[in-house]
């Protein structure tokens, strides 16, 4: 899998990228991201990519041109079946969309900043729009790290457990069991009996009771999903 990423602040993405599970299945040959300064793409004085917006009001919106100008070379280069912009007015990301997209091969993710993107961008290049929430943030990266973060760690291979991944939370419509590890014991509160017992039919049947349980008291939404 291959995500390039375009930005005006590329860097803050960067040691996102350098840790944990995103650095080891880059490592591994399952996923190659690249970060893309749209200022590269400037012809301006001073690298500019925003401009005032047309009919006024505050704020900046960054400019058609050196946007399309790196779209339109990296889709040059090669296929790509998801342009994604992310937007407050996008689709909200969840697990169902991010097993989804895991199965892509290259992807090109759009960080607004300021206002946003000239909307013509939008209507000419972009195919899926996300949000991670009901909330606004001052630029994309924060929701294209989420975004990738979350689809790599499905990548089969990026988990040291494979089946880790499929046991978490909203894979199977629900939330997580609790999890314990040693000690036994602390400060008088024991970890359940059933977990020590070793038998693996009665554990696995205390996780998902668990599970529903949780579910029902937390996000009883997800059980009429
Ligand atoms: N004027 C826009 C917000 C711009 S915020 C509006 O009111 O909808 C600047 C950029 O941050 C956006 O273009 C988008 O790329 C990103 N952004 C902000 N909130 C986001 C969210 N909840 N999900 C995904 N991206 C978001």
């Amino acid at each position: 899998m291959r995500i390039d990423i375009i930005s005006v602040v590329p860097n803050l993405m960067s040691s996102f990228f350098e840790y944990s599970i995103c650095k080891r299945a880059a490592n591994a040959g399952l996923v190659e991201v690249v970060l893309h300064d749209l200022h590269d793409f400037s012809t301006k004085k001073h690298k500019q990519i925003d401009d005032y917006p047309f009919g006024g009001g505050a704020g900046m919106v960054i400019a058609i041109e050196p946007l399309t100008r790196c779209l339109d070379q990296l889709m040059s280069e090669r296929t790509y079946e998801e342009v994604i912009f992310f937007s407050p007015d996008g689709i909200v990301l969840k697990q169902g969309l991010a097993n989804q997209l895991s199965l892509c091969q290259n992807m090109i993710f759009i960080c607004g900043h300021y206002k946003g993107i000239d909307e013509r961008v939008r209507e000419k290049y972009v195919t899926k729009e996300i949000s991670i929430g009901d909330y606004v943030l001052s630029g994309g990266e924060l929701a294209a790290a989420v975004t990738a973060d979350a689809i790599i760690r499905l990548i089969p291979g990026a988990i040291g457990d494979e089946s880790s991944a499929l046991t978490d939370s909203f894979q199977d419509g629900l939330l997580a069991p609790p999890v314990y590890t040693r000690p036994a014991s602390f400060d008088g509160m024991d970890v359940p009996e059933i977990l020590r017992s070793g038998n693996d039919k009665l554990i696995e049947a205390w996780r998902h009771e668990q599970a529903v349980k949780r579910t029902m008291e937390r996000r009883p939404d997800l059980l009429h999903d």
